[in-house]
């Protein structure tokens, strides 16, 4: 039987990501990819909102997601492999409160040159079509919906088309002769002794034990190293070694309204915030809600991040709920933009979130020789690269990663042991 130097369990962006950068970075290493679904990119991955910033406070955030922005802005223009990336930019809609709360932070960005440009509520008004006071509205008060005072415009963020980055990935992994099997299973973690003694049962809690590979629904497949990037999935196959990852699966909702009115048009095909020829990523005031313009099928998706009392589940195929749409986003959406009134979705999708219940930033560690890669919390394709970066430096067992642009990352910063992840001050 082969034994693999590698294999990584999951081809969602960030095993794609971690396996070509491990494969360009070893080029003789025998690294194979396997995925329970029978094509890339279809977990967590084809489910997103396909949304990217690089305006964050934290050195990590913003680390992260400005090295992997920078990357696909090279992959598209140098390498010319369309990315589809369209500049929408981020609009956040603050009350009074929020926009205090805020402003230092966003003063401490501006002065280190990050850019942003402030909307005032007369602004908005004229260019959206929206409503900001909501004072005299009985229901929006009874919801407590917040009037809106601000918008902040970023400008350094906007889409990506994630099919493309997941093809990307794909094919610059298999042109450096990687491995892909698709519809395999893992159905667990094989360990073994290092110096086996050839008894029933072993390993023995006394033996040296490692990870020695997975067992699949197509046979067993041996690794020097197996790394484990399998989305809001992980826990089911670290669980049972006793290896824990702090990683959650919780559901996620997105609803697709057809911009089928004049007024909804004009909304979604406005060009007074950016060049894209569309809104931008538009999010109003607590409980943000957001609108995320699909300009390509003459939609927008409307969707929240729901938290308490939302489970933790696993689910293999979680489902769009009706009443999420009909009682929740809608009766939010419709109070700021009364363009939405009667508007009924006509289409929905739900993924998981696969939440690092710490600090909600990526894990990347090693244990007991399985190396575990995941926990974006919901922004892991504007992190996928820098991911794959330090995944592929911690295989190596370097100090350092360095991510696109020579910028050097600790990669024991985002491991267990000696985590050292900077708090986000822009929280919206
Ligand atoms: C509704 C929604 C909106 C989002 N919006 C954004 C956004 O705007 N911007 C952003 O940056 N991020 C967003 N995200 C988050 C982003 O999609 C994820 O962070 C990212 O896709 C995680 O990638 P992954 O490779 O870790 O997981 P996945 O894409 O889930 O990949 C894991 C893979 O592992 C495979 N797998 C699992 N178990 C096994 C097994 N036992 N054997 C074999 N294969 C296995 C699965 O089949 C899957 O393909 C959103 C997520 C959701 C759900």
């Amino acid at each position: 039987m082969v034994e693999y130097d590698a294999v990584i369990v999951g081809a969602g962006v960030l095993g794609l990501a971690t396996a070509y950068h491990l494969k360009s970075r070893n080029p003789e290493s025998n690294v194979l990819v396997i995925d329970k679904f029978g094509a890339a990119g279809q977990g967590s991955t084809a489910k997103s909102a396909a949304a990217f910033r690089c305006f964050f406070h934290s050195r990590t955030n913003f680390a992260l997601s400005d090295s992997s922005v920078e990357f696909y802005k090279h992959i598209q223009n140098d390498l010319e492999f369309d990315l589809k990336l369209r500049w929408t930019g981020y609009l956040w809609l603050f009350d009074e409160d929020e926009y205090c709360k805020m402003l230092p932070v966003l003063k401490d960005l501006a002065s280190k040159g990050l850019q942003y440009v402030e909307y005032e509520e007369s602004d908005l008004v004229k260019k959206l079509d929206m409503r900001t006071d909501l004072t005299d509205d009985e229901e929006a008060q009874l919801m407590g919906l917040r009037n809106v005072r601000k918008g902040i415009l970023i400008p350094k963020a906007g889409l990506i088309d994630v099919d493309s980055l997941v093809k990307f990935y794909e094919s610059e992994f298999m042109k450096l002769r990687g491995k892909i099997q698709y519809n395999t299973e893992a159905m667990e973690v094989i360990v073994e002794s290092r110096q086996p003694l050839g008894i029933p049962g072993e390993p023995f809690f006394w033996q040296d034990a490692t990870v020695a590979g997975v067992k699949t629904n197509r046979g067993l497949v041996k690794a020097k190293k197996t790394i484990i990037v399998a989305g809001p999935w992980i826990a089911k196959l670290l669980d049972s070694i006793g290896v824990e990852c702090f990683i959650k699966a919780k559901k996620r909702q997105v609803f697709s309204v057809k911009a089928k009115t004049e007024a909804l048009k004009k909304l979604l095909f406005t060009k007074e915030f950016t060049d894209a020829g569309c809104l931008p990523f538009t999010i109003p005031p607590t409980p943000s809600a957001y609108i995320r313009p699909a300009p390509e099928e003459d939609a927008l998706w409307l969707a929240y991040a729901d938290d308490f009392p939302r489970a933790f589940k696993a689910e293999d195929n979680p489902e769009p709920e009706e009443n999420f749409y009909k009682y929740g986003l809608y009766q939010v959406i419709v109070k700021y933009f009364p363009q939405f009134t009667g508007c009924q979705p006509f289409s929905a999708f739900a993924g998981l979130y696969e939440i690092n219940t710490i600090d909600h930033q990526p894990l990347i560690f090693e244990e007991n020789g399985i190396m575990v890669v995941g926990g974006a919390s919901g922004s892991g394709i504007m992190k996928a690269d820098a991911i794959g970066r330090i995944a592929a430096a911690l295989y190596k067992d370097e100090e350092y990663a360095l991510l696109y642009g020579d910028r050097k990352f600790k990669v024991s910063d985002l491991g267990l042991k000696d985590r050292n992840i900077e708090h986000e001050k822009l929280v919206i």
